[in-house]
């Protein structure tokens, strides 16, 4: 298979996700890495993203709701190459309306090698690693050449 090189940049666009058992630890995770989270472009679902900029002062733009497809914009913009890093503190022991949704970013963010932590530890890991301060290249599919084959073979 052929793939593409692309740039994740030096400033980031991180979408930041938290279900709601996980949205105080999110908060504090948040304020305690507020310097780093500081230079990079912050987005995340609706409540999350408004629960932090209320509690920090971080500017985080805010998309729908997760339950209303929120986690679906944010999977998009993996696609679109506009959300490069996600940082989702999903909640492991109650059931989610939206799990499709929450499994479908999960696979996307796979598809499209994008860093992505689902606990504390992996994303404290992650926000101080050094490639937060450099440019870094991944590879992916080429997705125009997929398509052709794809056309063609089918
Ligand atoms: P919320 O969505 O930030 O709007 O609560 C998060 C989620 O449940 O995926």
């Amino acid at each position: 298979m052929d793939f593409l090189t692309m740039t994740i940049g030096k400033q980031k666009n991180i979408a930041l996700i938290a279900h709601d058992s996980k949205k105080h630890e999110m908060i504090a995770w948040c304020d305690e890495h507020k310097e780093i989270l500081k230079g990079h472009f912050l987005c995340g679902t609706g409540t999350t993203a408004r629960m932090i900029t209320e509690a920090t002062g971080l500017p985080v733009k805010g998309y729908n709701s997760g339950p209303l497809g929120g986690d679906q914009q944010i999977g998009a913009k993996i696609v679109e190459g506009r959300v490069d890093f996600v940082i989702f503190f999903s909640d492991p022991l109650t059931a989610q309306p939206h799990d499709p949704d929450v499994k479908a970013l999960l696979r996307i963010a796979q598809v499209y090698d994008i860093p992505i932590a689902n606990n504390k530890a992996t994303a404290d890991f992650l926000i101080t690693s050094s490639f937060m301060n450099e440019e870094y290249e991944h590879k992916i599919i080429n997705f125009h050449q997929n398509i052709a084959e794809r056309a063609r073979t089918l």
